[in-house]
């Protein structure tokens, strides 16, 4: 057995050094530099053509998303992929030759022309994350923390990642198995995660596009607004409209909703004016036993 500390401390010290390569060099391969021209994008596109032309551009909690959005993004998310994936992966292998199996590929998908890793290992990813944020609505502990993302009022792109960092391990464990299974890890998601960056700053801006039959297969602002929305139909309490990248799922589902255009819809949840404004505030109230009300039927 390796010693999994170490595995983590090592994966933690090389990525100290690979912050700073990423903020020093720019380059393609450089979540840091596609974080910043991706937001910058979106700004000039909601100050250009703005959905709701009276929302301020600096909207209401655009710092604190902003905040979010690096956290997120970049701090948090790279510590996950440098340092805990490394133990993930050597855990899972280790426990595969404990049980005597040394290779539990059902596809393996490393073979394939490289377009085909991309494609296979999005899809697939994005369904098991449209299953995972169906959960965050449905197990009242989780929504709990899921209510940091739905505590915008305002709309607009750096929404997208203002969510509770505990999300991320409950995306990150869930997914990780599926994607091993067809030999997709973690390291290899440099573009899916590019590309999912580039649809969720879309889907949470304020801007509204005619995708055109393509709203079938992509999630956009109209329809991702209607997720966020405070009054949701008496039979769909648990929510609506729960693709991230793609919209299909919801659709295959029957979770789909946009009864009118959604533009001016009020945003948020039932007691939203209860909820921390504070990024410290936001982040400790899920942990409190006492925030969890297991009847609650007013997820949104
Ligand atoms: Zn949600
Ligand atoms: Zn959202």
């Amino acid at each position: 057995m390796k010693d999994y500390l170490e595995i983590f401390t090592n994966g933690y010290k090389g990525y100290a050094n690979y912050l700073w390569q990423e903020i020093t060099q720019i380059s393609l391969h450089n979540y840091f530099y596609w974080l910043i021209g991706v937001s910058v994008f979106f700004f000039l596109v909601e100050m250009v053509k703005p959905w709701r032309e009276n929302q301020n551009r600096f909207r209401k909690d655009f710092w604190l998303d902003f905040f979010y959005m690096f956290f997120n993004f970049f701090l948090f998310s790279l510590i996950i992929y440098n340092a805990a994936s490394d133990v993930i992966v050597n855990l899972f292998n280790d426990g595969l030759q404990l049980i005597g199996i040394k290779n539990l590929l059902a596809f393996e998908v490393m073979t394939w022309p490289i377009w085909t890793h991309f494609l296979v290992g999005f899809i697939l990813r994005d369904f098991v994350q449209w299953w995972v944020h169906r959960l965050l609505h449905k197990v009242p502990a989780l929504w709990e923390f899921h209510k940091v993302h739905h505590s915008v009022e305002q709309m607009g792109f750096a929404a997208h990642l203002r969510y509770h960092w505990m999300e991320n391990i409950v995306y990150r464990t869930i997914e990780y198995i599926p994607l091993a299974l067809i030999g997709i890890g973690l390291r290899d998601f440099f573009m899916i995660h590019i590309f999912t960056l580039i649809v969720g700053h879309f889907n949470h801006s304020n801007f509204r596009l005619n995708l055109g039959f393509l709203k079938y297969v992509f999630n956009n602002p109209q329809m991702h607004i209607w997720h966020h929305a405070y009054e949701l139909p008496e039979n769909r309490k648990t929510g609506v409209n729960f693709g991230l990248t793609l919209s299909i799922w919801d659709y295959l589902w029957g979770t789909d909703y946009i009864p009118y255009d959604g533009r001016d819809i009020k945003l948020g949840f039932p007691e939203i004016e209860k909820f921390p404004q504070s990024f410290i505030g936001q982040n400790l109230h899920g942990f409190k036993p006492s925030n969890h009300i297991p009847d609650q039927d007013s997820n949104v």
